[in-house]
């Protein structure tokens, strides 16, 4: 914990860090020393980590890189960081990431920009971005993410880390702040999918009285399965994921990823997902649609900032929503309402929904003919920071390849698999049926 406490002061220039708490941290270590001693085999004994600060936690301020949050404190910590403390994990601290988990650079964090360390005049991708990062530059050996529509699994991919968003449900997002609560998944971030095993076996697992979506699966341990053999494993490789959208730079490292597949003794099967395209303008529907309800709770009133200067109540609820609010959570809080309003919503939101449905089944077919899917994580490597910042909708194209298994609730995760334009990472994703976290990591592990 020393170490690592150490190297995030030294490398503060990447803006990982919301909020660290030396004294809490090393309390937590000393705790986990004193467990060692007694004869505890936790998994996770004494292992720092470090969280996005989307889940609360009692002992650091807890954020969701917004305004409206600055300096908040939870009376409690979300299911998922207790359980990887009662796994025997240390806390770093609290990670950067886009405001209430909303963008695709961690350009929209009220903080600051977090750098991609592989080069820092890059986006590391968002919204974990500052999970990516500080595991890319070993600021932490892994860290917490969460994935509504690509959060893990496209920083993963731009900072060439391993990153794991579960079915959904499978990890309880009670005390996860809350984004769109159909699609929001906690996962780990770490820097091979053995690791992420060892994390994911801990976060997973019914919260029945805490979190109403959480499923009745029992938590798995995920690291039992990693060395079988993927020999005949049927690999789907989806013919709209590798159309004109995809830079050539990231197609040439998943082609080698595939062939690299096949020397391990797995076979490639042409499979389509024909409303891949389609998942764009459902997702970014059915996602403001939630989020502008979910929102609706920072109101000044029970947490949170609210404005200094104001008239009656109306006035208070106006001026606390937009001084601290962000642009693009504005954004999202105006269409989400335009297309939940009356006379809008059968023509948007219970089509969007309709068109999400459609695409879960699209999957279904895929998996008759296929063990698991492959693709690229996202169509072209990390940009540079500011090159998309002034439009929105170049952001959201870049989410094509993450938004249908996010639709469809399904596991997928980002893979390091080569480098391409700038000598930036690549990442292969990996896509599962429900359930099949084990599938995927054993895939992952073998390939690494
Ligand atoms: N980039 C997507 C968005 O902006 C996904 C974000 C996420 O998964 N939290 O909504």
């Amino acid at each position: 914990a020393q170490h690592f406490l150490a190297r995030g002061k030294t490398h503060a220039s990447l803006g990982v860090y919301l909020a660290t708490n030396e004294d809490v941290t090393l309390a937590q270590a000393r705790a986990a020393d004193a467990r060692i001693a007694a004869g505890d085999s936790a998994p996770l004994l004494g292992v720092p980590i470090a969280h996005k600060d989307i889940f609360v936690t009692k002992d650091f301020p807890s954020t969701a890189g917004s305004k409206m949050l600055e300096g908040y404190r939870s009376p409690f910590d979300a299911t998922v960081v207790d359980r990887l403390a009662q796994a025997g994990a240390v806390t770093l601290g609290k990670l950067n990431c886009d405001e209430f988990a909303m963008g695709s650079s961690n350009e929209n964090s009220a903080y600051a920009p977090v750098k991609n360390p592989w080069d820092t005049s890059r986006i590391p991708g968002g919204s974990s971005g500052g999970s990516a990062a500080a595991v890319a530059a070993r600021l932490a050996p892994a860290a917490t993410g969460t994935d509504t529509g690509g959060s893990i699994r496209q920083p993963a991919s731009f900072c060439g880390i391993t990153g794991i968003k579960p079915t959904y449900g499978r990890a309880s997002r009670y005390g996860m702040i809350a984004f769109a609560s159909s699609l929001d998944q906690a996962g780990p971030m770490a820097r091979t999918a053995q690791d992420c095993a060892l994390l994911l076996s801990a976060m997973c697992g019914p919260d029945p009285d805490r979190d109403s979506t959480s499923l009745d699966v029992p938590a798995e341990d995920f690291t039992r399965g990693l060395e079988a053999s993927i020999e005949g494993l049927r690999i789907g490789v989806p013919k709209e994921f590798f159309g004109a959208g995809l830079s050539d730079d990231v197609r040439a490292a998943i082609d080698a990823s595939l062939e690299q597949y096949v020397k391990l003794g797995a076979k490639l099967v042409d499979i389509t997902l024909p409303r891949t395209e389609l998942s764009i303008p459902v997702y970014y529907i059915i996602a403001p649609a939630e989020a502008s309800s979910n929102l609706s709770r920072f109101d000044g009133v029970k947490f949170g900032h609210r404005a200094k200067q104001h008239g009656d109540l109306l006035d208070m609820y106006k001026k606390t929503r937009a001084e601290g609010f962000g642009d693009e959570v504005k954004r999202r809080i105006m269409i989400g309402t335009y297309v939940l309003s009356h006379g809008y919503y059968d023509a948007y939101y219970l089509q969007a929904q309709k068109i999400r449905r459609m695409i879960a089944d699209d999957f279904q077919q895929a998996f008759k003919h296929c063990d698991l899917i492959a693709g690229p994580a996202a169509p072209m490597v990390a940009w540079k920071l500011d090159e998309k910042s002034d439009d929105p909708v170049a952001n959201y194209l870049a989410d094509i390849f993450t938004l249908p298994g996010s639709l469809a609730g399904l596991p997928g995760m980002s893979v390091p698999c080569g480098f391409g334009a700038g000598g930036m990472p690549v990442g292969l994703q990996l896509i599962g049926n429900y359930f099949k976290e084990g599938q995927l990591l054993n895939a992952a592990h073998r390939f690494q």
